[in-house]
């Protein structure tokens, strides 16, 4: 291929490979966290009867007010508080660009999102890994020293571990003078969220996406929270690459989720019901399981191990993530899918298991 109308060092970036979106119908999909379920009613009837000829025809409000007032409402916050992106994954690149484009290195556990060694190569920032202890536990006290800014999903992504609220706060004393990202993707499986912080922390930013526990993945919406000046420093970087990034009926069908926070309520309990009797269940036929209040699991599996059982599941039309890659490459990461996938998932791996020993 010719490259050589290509900037300079755009062909070593190393591109983020999200996870197979296959499309058979029969398939068992527990590969990318996507919620089993159908997004709020509210959301959907909108969409089914609205009539979106004069949004379109018009440009979206480049604000998204109503859409941030509700957010601010659900979370008790100021409007000023409140940055709304593309999915989170736009959010985390604006805030990258905004924060930690420093002299120092941005710290961020060896186990975790693989996006973010991406939008270091893309934003030129040094990233420096903090090994997670050997249960995948994170030590606040390992990310003391020299930083242009730390991230941490919590709960992690892809060992589902959760950090409680006081470890949260201690890790933004110790780097007080640094901006702190809490990526709370999966926040609402079990966790508490570290928004009720953000008054007392000026270095806390918080992100949240409606990906996983609202069941809009396709929709695209992500949003941070934090003290004024730091959402302003995202606006400005927003307001030089996209000046409309949230188009007119996500704004309004986002507003409609996030206010439906009945559906939101059961919907996480539902989920969070289900992983606690596939854990058993996952145990039950020998796998290691890594304790997770995300809606998904990383679990160890027994002899021929995680990637001939990925590959068996496979063949049989269920879909799990497999990475190989260093310290997780013997375990398999399984989003909780409905009770029914989950049941499909325990059966036939129970049959691979007992067909191979
Ligand atoms: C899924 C995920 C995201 C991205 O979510 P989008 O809003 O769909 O872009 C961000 N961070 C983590 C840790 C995730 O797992």
């Amino acid at each position: 291929m010719n490259k050589s109308f290509w900037s300079p060092g755009l062909e070593k970036l190393e591109p983020y490979t999200p996870g197979e979106q296959a499309n058979s119908k029969n398939l068992v999909k527990l590969n990318t966290n996507e919620n089993p379920y159908p997004a709020s009613p509210e959301a959907l009837s909108l969409l089914a009867q609205g009539d979106f000829a004069d949004a379109l025809r018009r440009y979206p409000d480049p604000e998204s007010c109503e859409l941030r007032a509700a957010i601010a409402e659900r979370y008790d916050l100021n409007d000023n508080q409140i940055f709304v992106g593309n999915g989170s994954d736009e959010v985390l690149a604006l805030s990258f660009y905004s924060f930690f484009r420093r002299s120092d290195p941005l710290l961020f556990p060896d186990i975790t999102y693989s996006f973010y060694p991406v939008y270091c190569q893309l934003f030129d920032i040094e990233p420096r890994t903090i090994p997670l202890r050997a249960d995948f536990t994170l030590a606040v006290e390992d990310f003391a020293g020299n930083a242009g800014g730390i991230i941490i999903p919590n709960p992690n992504a892809p060992t589902g571990r959760y950090l409680p609220l006081d470890q949260i706060e201690e890790l933004l004393r110790l780097q007080s003078e640094q901006v702190v990202i809490i990526d709370e993707a999966y926040i609402d499986f079990g966790g508490e969220s570290a928004t009720r912080l953000i008054d007392q922390h000026p270095n806390l930013l918080v992100i949240h996406t409606l990906s996983k526990s609202y069941a809009l993945a396709g929709l695209r919406l992500g949003f941070a929270m934090g003290q004024k000046h730091l959402i302003e420093g995202l606006l400005r970087a927003k307001n030089s690459f996209n000046s409309y990034p949230i188009d007119a009926i996500a704004q309004q069908v986002a507003t409609a989720a996030i206010r439906d926070s009945a559906w939101h309520a059961d919907n996480c309990g539902k989920v969070i019901a289900t992983r606690q009797r596939s854990e058993e269940a996952l145990q039950e036929l020998g796998f290691q399981v890594v304790s997770s209040k995300a809606n998904f699991i990383l679990a160890k599996p027994p002899e021929p191990g995680a990637e001939t059982l990925y590959l068996a599941l496979r063949e049989r039309n269920i879909l799990v993530r497999y990475f190989n890659k260093p310290r997780i490459s013997e375990y398999l990461r399984i989003s909780i899918g409905t009770d029914d996938e989950m049941d499909q998932l325990i059966r036939n791996c129970k049959e691979i298991l007992a067909s191979q020993s």
